[in-house]
């Protein structure tokens, strides 16, 4: 029996060899479909098959977290825009399930407050699951809630935080949960996250929705906006775009 296996293997691999060897390099090449082409020019380096949704002055595209409708009430400065404490949250008015994401935020110029309580903000993919935005400089907190991690879930790989004052860069790439039609979990959400070029969360699977207190939990829902936290702190935001997958 042992004999006969290990003939029959030899053989197999014999075969195997020879078909490698009668394939043409054209047999396993692929002409279609071709990938439409994307350019990316200019300064901010924004993808042609990008949707803008802050262009350094206007934030048409965003809405109050409060009451869904009115206009997002945050500041708008030169090029970018800040939290305006106790305004509340801030959201896209479009909604998103799958997408590749830019945004660029600054700490407060003016540091003030420590751990949670210093340059704190948040972005929200489907306005459920937070990417940390915080001032983790010089700034000890737990390690599940500083700047880049997924909140109280994933701590990021390596801590590529800058100075206050200095812009950050997070390009993030979410893959939305998929539910069952009795509104159970088919597949969780899945994100992965470079924060200043540097690979922070590498395709982790998301526990559930961001929860100050207690465990992370799904729900079934659909698409949903990106939403920007107001933590009570002066954060600020530039250059944001999004491409849907
Ligand atoms: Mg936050």
């Amino acid at each position: 029996m042992k004999y006969f296996l290990a003939v029959s293997v030899l053989i197999s691999a014999c075969f195997s060899v020879q078909a490698q060897e009668k394939m043409k390099p054209e047999d396993t090449e692929v002409w279609t479909p071709v990938p439409k082409t994307v350019t990316v020019d200019g300064e901010k380096m924004i993808p042609s098959d990008a949707i803008v949704l802050f262009d350094g002055s206007s934030l048409d595209a965003w809405i109050s977290s409060k009451d869904k409708k009115s206009a997002a009430p945050w500041t708008i400065e030169d090029g970018f825009f800040t939290v305006k404490p106790g305004s509340g949250g801030i959201e896209t008015e479009q909604q998103f399930e799958d997408y590749q994401l830019h945004v660029e935020w600054r700490s407060p110029l003016v540091i003030k407050g420590e751990g949670q309580g210093r340059g704190n903000s948040g972005i929200f993919m489907q306005g459920l699951y937070e990417v940390q935005v915080l001032d983790t400089y010089n700034n000890k907190t737990y390690v599940n809630g500083q700047a880049a991690s997924i909140y109280k879930q994933h701590i990021p790989l390596v801590s590529a935080v800058k100075e206050p004052g200095e812009w950050h860069r997070y390009d993030i790439i979410w893959t939305a949960p998929r539910f069952n039609e009795d509104g159970s979990v088919k597949e969780k959400a899945r994100v992965t996250v470079l924060h200043n070029g540097v690979l922070v969360q590498n395709n982790v699977e998301v526990k559930g929705t961001t929860e100050y207190i207690g465990m992370p939990k799904y729900e079934a829902h659909g698409a949903g906006p990106i939403a920007l936290q107001d933590h009570g702190d002066l954060v600020s935001f530039r250059n944001i775009w999004i491409r849907p997958l």
